[in-house]
């Protein structure tokens, strides 16, 4: 069986990555079939649109599409082309993995899914300027919105996430001694759906700034973690950067419709062209990829394969210290996998 998977390989690194791991995944035998696809700047190069219908028609019928970094051009009309993608794919849980993977570090022992609302909270876009006397711009509000709704479905993701992948707690974090209404909202429907997985998958609350210190202090008491928009951006670099930063972090999107996987690292300007980008966290998002289509042995078998070759130290790229090229990391990585 064949799954059609749209790919975007993106701009800066991210055609070098792209090629790294779709050369992994073939010598896994993953069984994707690609829609190639542009978006970001390569797209504006081509068709002068930084997220051409093709690219959204390719999502709409492939529901699953991997995705680089993309480059969002200035003065296109559009924030951001990521957040675009997410907001017309309605991707509502942002789902970020972080498990130390080289060893000797402070943090030896993380292994923490963090499960951030994708979709409202502060970042609804909900922001206007409030004219007082002759200042147009004397002040500025910007509207923190949680819907029921909205809660309801990331929190449930995060439960069944929990469930799917043998994990034992979901953390919900939040601010409701302060803010009662929105954030009480997101606590008491979290308390709600907590019930129903009773005895199945544990349940505890944090409040953010007790959250963060404790993530610093003893990350390993955390399992899976599910808040709010804003939080979860914060968090989610965070506990990135317990297990060695955004060079290793892959990242997913889920909706009820779509989900699109990536990096979280950005197009790496500084880079682009050498050949010496390291794809690790884009295989480890493609292995996402795989888990959420149900391959997990094979998820497995990549995710093994990259980390032993990262921890035997023999190919690293020069972000973490190596001189290898994304080319020979990659081969190093199949040589594992075919062995
Ligand atoms: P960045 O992540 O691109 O780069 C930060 C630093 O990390 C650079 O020194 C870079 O060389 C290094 N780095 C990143 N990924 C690497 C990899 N795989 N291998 C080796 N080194 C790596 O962040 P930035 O410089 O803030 O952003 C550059 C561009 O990327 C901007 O246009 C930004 O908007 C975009 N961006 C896109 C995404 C996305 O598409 N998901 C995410 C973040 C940033």
């Amino acid at each position: 069986m064949t799954i059609p998977c749209t790919l975007i390989p993106g701009d800066g690194i991210g055609p070098d990555i792209t090629d790294a791991t779709i050369r992994i995944l073939d010598a896994a035998r993953a069984p994707f079939t690609w829609d190639r696809q542009l978006a970001g700047m390569a797209a504006v190069h081509a068709h002068g649109n930084p997220m051409p219908d093709a690219t959204l028609d390719s999502i709409k019928h492939t529901h699953l599409a991997l995705k680089g970094p993309l480059e969002t051009p200035v003065g296109e009309g559009f924030r951001s082309v990521n957040v675009a993608l997410r907001k017309t794919f309605d991707l509502y849980a942002n789902v970020r993995p972080a498990r130390t993977i080289l060893r000797g570090g402070r943090f030896d022992r993380v292994d923490i899914v963090l499960i951030r609302e994708n979709t409202e909270g502060l970042y609804a876009g909900l922001e206007h300027y409030i004219k007082i006397g002759e200042d147009d711009k004397a002040a500025a509000e910007s509207i923190a919105l949680i819907t029921r709704l909205g809660s309801e479905r990331v929190i449930r993701y995060a439960f069944e996430y929990a469930m799917r992948h043998g994990r034992k707690k979901v953390t919900l974090v939040h601010k409701a001694n302060i803010l009662k209404f929105s954030q009480g909202l997101f606590r008491s429907v979290g308390q709600q759906i907590a019930r129903e997985f009773d005895g199945r998958v544990s349940y505890d609350e944090r409040i953010v700034d007790a959250c963060a210190m404790q993530l610093v202090i003893k990350p390993e008491q955390f399992d899976v973690i599910v808040t709010t928009n804003l939080f979860g951006d914060i968090l989610s670099d965070l506990v990135s950067g317990l297990v060695g930063g955004l060079g290793l972090a892959p990242g997913a999107n889920i909706g009820k419709h779509a989900a699109i996987f990536e990096a979280v690292h950005g197009t790496a300007p500084d880079i682009a062209g050498q050949g010496i980008a390291n794809p690790s966290a884009l295989v480890f998002a493609a292995c996402l990829m795989l888990e959420h289509v149900g391959d997990t042995d094979r998820a497995r078998r990549i995710h093994e394969a990259v980390v032993t070759t990262l921890r035997a130290g023999t190919h690293l790229t020069r972000d973490l210290g190596g001189s290898a090229s994304t080319g020979q990391f990659a081969d190093a990585v199949i040589a594992r996998l075919l062995a």
